[in-house]
């Protein structure tokens, strides 16, 4: 697989715009996993060091665990790190990275799952570790007495939805995340568009996309990165987020940065090899 690719989703011939109006070239890094769990969150498999090997046999260049965090949901199970297993991470991930040296780069990140109720816990919670990079990402809606997981396609989670209206439900789900980037210090906003992704039949509307449109300012204005989570090729045949969201970020200089989203050790680097045929459909191989 090639290192990087480079793209413009600028065409001069299209817009007439001049050139300093156009966005300048995106550079993905494809030797970089940027999003991996491990078995520490309880709903993903296999060791920190089995996600190390594949991503070595599958020539990466480095690696980012990001472990689940969350704070103060009321859920029926735990689907993310206590303490003591991010101390277990940190210690694991340290014992890797000097394995590893001169072969494989190895960061230890955090999925951080925003909780409106809960930022000042996080914020405690975020500021205890090193962390190499923080994830943003917002996983559970509140009904006011339980979470439910907004990613999930568990009949539990999508008949609570429902109850409490998918409209609603998605237009909570962006102004989270706006608060999530308002308030927490994150470098990437994660698998923006994954939520809701078991109702086939969802769409944004108009004020959905305002928002998306202000979220994606906002990432801007904080020079964060928008990860292009490729887990979603499994799913829908294209990454979280689709194009139009891509095409937004593209205009605003946002960074893009890959992550398999992994949670088993063979899908480390899940679909990077479809990543430039997606970004620039019928792009010269460079
Ligand atoms: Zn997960
Ligand atoms: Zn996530």
């Amino acid at each position: 697989m090639r290192s990087n690719f480079t793209f413009s989703t600028c065409n001069q011939a299209d817009h007439g715009l001049p050139t300093d109006r156009c966005n300048s070239p995106v550079t993905i890094d494809l030797k970089s996993d940027g999003h991996i769990h491990t078995r520490f969150c309880n709903h993903a498999s296999g060791e920190m060091e089995d996600y190390v090997r594949v991503a070595l046999a599958k020539g990466l260049e480095s690696i980012i665990f990001l472990a689940h965090l969350e704070a103060e949901i009321r859920y029926f199970e735990r689907t993310w790190l206590t303490g003591t297993d991010f101390d277990s991470f940190f210690q694991e991930g340290n014992r890797l990275r000097e394995k590893y040296q001169g072969a494989l780069i190895i960061n230890l990140g955090v999925e951080a799952g925003f909780n409106p109720s809960a930022v000042a816990r996080l914020r405690e919670m975020l500021a205890r570790y090193p962390w190499d990079r923080v994830g943003l990402s917002y996983h559970f809606f509140s009904d006011g007495k339980r979470h439910f997981n907004m990613v999930s396609r568990r009949r539990k989670n999508m008949i609570g939805l429902a109850a409490l209206g998918l409209h609603r439900v998605l237009s909570g789900y962006f102004a989270g995340l706006i608060q999530a980037v308002q308030k927490i210090d994150g470098h990437v906003l994660c698998h923006i568009d994954a939520v809701m992704r078991h109702y086939p039949h969802l769409s944004f509307d108009k004020s959905h996309w305002r928002q998306v449109e202000q979220l994606l300012d906002l990432v801007a204005q904080k020079n964060m990165g928008l990860e292009l989570n490729t887990s979603g090729f499994a799913i829908r045949g294209e990454p979280y987020p689709c194009q139009r969201i891509v095409t937004m970020a593209v205009r605003r200089n946002i960074p893009l940065i890959p992550g398999s989203d992994a949670h088993r050790p063979d899908q480390v680097g899940r679909y990077f090899d479809r990543l430039p045929e997606f970004l620039a459909p019928g792009s010269p191989a460079q």
